[in-house]
């Protein structure tokens, strides 16, 4: 089988879909493997160590699809012109706002893996790449804040006085939260967490933060672990809850996002109004809306009164090095999984959940229960 490994389009993208050592591996498999010349420039990976480990190097993404059956890259593509019929092409493809996208994709005969579909699962983890960068993402928050805020995070006792420990307040804790907290602990913060799941109270404990307990009435989760969208009414209590909490914290973290739906707005200028200044606030939901008013992409925006609110959007991209590795040990774990050992071939079976869950174009159709009659 013919893997080709593209080289992201997006200037602002910095990682690479496979790393030299997983080639390698592939490759005593029994893959062949072709990369696009730069592709790991960014995340540390040169052209010579691909080629050490045995890739093919290809001038452009165009040049490496003739033969290529299986093609792996991060971010939705610009184009798939010229991606051969029946190759299986695996990258982010926001399906819920893409529809042309996945037309495309039915139309041209290409089947196309959404990595924002692989089910989180016990058995998908190891391809789970939601799950690999948002725990990035979650660290580099902290980190960011940390850095932009006028304060040290630990408590210190010296003989030049005591510094009390900053207060760090977490909203929504999936993947990206868990580590945001467990970062702003490593950090020596006081860290205050609020998820609308409340089988999360006891996951925040065991990390040595407190639960804010919000009385919301009916809250829950799917059957995928992700959290239900709640009613206005439930929002505007949460919203009320928070206040008191936000106003007392140092830096202040949301990562509330619910999937396929906007992310709910939980902190508004009043509330920002009544922060300290010089807090920070990182919208790690500010590209599905945001969770914070005046949130911008890529920008940081200061309020009045000095509470800067900072971009939480791929924040995973800050650390390429180790956010590649990990997509490539995603993509590696996905390349065995349905690799069949006699034939040498990978098999894209549709009994299996994974594949089932992942896989939305296949034979010039979609295929996928979730988008076939959009
Ligand atoms: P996500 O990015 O969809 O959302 C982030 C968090 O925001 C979630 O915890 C969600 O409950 C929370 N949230 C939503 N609305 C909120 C609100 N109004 N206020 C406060 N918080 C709010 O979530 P994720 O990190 O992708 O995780 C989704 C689920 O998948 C979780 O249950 C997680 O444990 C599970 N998961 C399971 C596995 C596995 O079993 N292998 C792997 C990864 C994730």
């Amino acid at each position: 089988k013919k893997i080709l490994v593209c080289r992201e389009t997006d200037p602002r993208e910095t990682r690479v879909a496979l790393i030299p050592d997983d080639i390698k591996r592939l490759i005593s498999m029994g893959y062949e493997v072709k990369v696009t010349r730069g592709a790991g420039e960014k995340s540390g990976f040169n052209d010579e160590a691909y080629e050490k480990a045995g890739a093919v190097l290809v001038s452009s993404n165009e040049a490496g699809y003739e033969g290529s059956e299986i093609i792996l890259r991060i971010m939705k593509p610009e184009s798939i012109q010229g991606v051969p019929s029946g190759a299986l092409h695996l990258s982010y493809l926001d399906p819920f706002n893409e529809k042309e996208l996945l037309n495309e994709f039915a139309k041209s005969g290409v089947q196309a893996v959404s990595l924002e579909m692989i089910p989180r699962t016990t058995l998908a983890q190891k391809m789970d790449v939601q799950s690999s960068q948002t725990s990035l993402a979650g660290y580099t928050a902290v980190v960011n804040a940390a850095a932009k805020l006028p304060k040290i995070l630990p408590m210190m006792v010296t003989p030049s006085g005591t510094i009390q420990p900053a207060r760090v307040f977490i909203i929504g804790v999936g993947v990206a939260g868990l580590q945001a907290i467990a970062t702003a602990k490593r950090l020596g913060a006081r860290v205050d967490a609020f998820d609308t799941r409340p089988v999360v109270e006891e996951q925040v404990k065991s990390l040595g933060a407190s639960f804010v307990k919000i009385d919301l009435g009916e809250m829950g989760q799917t059957d995928q672990g992700y959290a239900k969208e709640l009613t206005p009414e439930q929002i505007a209590k949460q919203q009320e809850a928070q206040a008191k909490v936000c106003e007392r914290s140092d830096i202040v973290i949301t990562t509330a996002k619910v999937f396929g739906r906007k992310a709910p707005r939980l902190i508004g200028k009043d509330v920002l109004d009544r922060m300290k200044k010089g807090a920070v606030v990182v919208d790690m939901a500010v590209s599905t809306g945001g969770n914070v008013e005046g949130s911008k992409l890529f920008e940081d925006v200061v309020t009045e009164n000095g509470v800067t609110i900072m971009c939480g959007d791929m924040l995973e991209r800050q650390v390429p090095y180790d956010a590649s590795k990990m997509l490539s040990g995603n993509f590696y774990a996905f390349l065995t999984h349905f690799y069949d050992k006699e034939s040498k071939e990978l098999v894209v079976n549709l009994e299996d959940e994974i594949m089932r869950g992942c896989l939305l174009t296949q034979g010039g159709q979609i295929i996928h229960e979730r988008f076939k009659n959009n």
